[in-house]
């Protein structure tokens, strides 16, 4: 598989100090996304069929309607509304011709199997995956080629469990035989330092709170509460891409 590189926003990102860059990268890779789709872009014929056939996870449709471009989300919504039209149909139907408590129920379900097999795949979720790839296996690639990017990235701050998860799997398409085996080690001990230290931070903030302790100093952990949940779901996941 051929996978751009994208080294420099990997470099920046592992200069950047936070608990998880890969969540810094699919924040921004999620903004652009939901920008894209709330943009002409979705005046074009193509766009649209998109739209229309895959449509977005519950998630992103709140983000494009609190996105403030009531015009393009409208259109996009015109049409989608219409191709939900025709596959709802049959199912209103059935519902009006029940008969029986029995036959309802059934037609009730057999609907809402359809609404759910509408709702599946999420066109913002897509955008964002093909750049997670690429950020995970930009990070795997450094790894093995760039000494001075490997010591960074052991001195900094590691991943969030959710995109460890993310970069091992890509890890695969990335490296072999040692040099995977040494790079699964090396995220994994990563993690299990970075883990300690979010709840060490924590545990500081429990003590904070204790009168006796109010004129200690915070060490940083003004926020530790927040980083030890993020740094267990990271942040920007991408949550049902569409699968063809
Ligand atoms: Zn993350
Ligand atoms: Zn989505």
């Amino acid at each position: 598989m051929k996978i751009q590189l994208e080294t420099i926003p990997v470099w920046d990102g592992v200069r950047e100090g936070s608990e998880c860059f890969i969540c810094s990268l699919m924040k921004k890779a999620e903004e652009d996304a939901v920008r894209y789709y709330l943009s002409s872009a979705v005046m074009t014929p193509e766009v649209r069929v998109e739209t229309n056939r895959d449509g977005f996870c519950s998630h992103h449709f709140s983000l494009l309607a609190e996105g403030g471009k009531p015009q393009s989300l409208a259109l996009v919504m015109d049409t989608y509304y219409e191709e939900s039209k025709g596959i709802y149909a049959k199912g209103f139907e059935r519902i009006q011709d029940a008969s029986s408590p029995r036959k309802l129920e059934k037609a009730v379900s057999s609907f809402f199997s359809s609404v759910h097999e509408r709702e599946k795949g999420c066109l913002i979720c897509s955008r964002m995956e093909e750049r997670l790839v690429r950020y995970c296996y930009t990070v795997a690639a450094l790894w093995k080629e760039d000494s001075e990017f490997r010591k960074a990235l052991e001195e900094s701050k590691g991943f969030c469990m959710h995109h460890t998860e993310e970069l091992y799997r890509v890890a695969k398409e990335a490296l072999s035989g040692d040099d995977l085996v040494q790079y699964g080690k090396f995220l994994f001990s990563l993690l299990e330092r970075s883990l300690d230290r979010v709840q060490h931070d924590d545990w500081w903030m429990t003590q904070k709170y204790k009168s006796e302790n109010k004129d200690k100093p915070w060490n940083g952990c003004e926020d530790a509460q927040k980083r030890a949940v993020y740094k267990l779901i990271g942040e920007g996941r991408v949550i049902d891409p569409v699968s063809r």
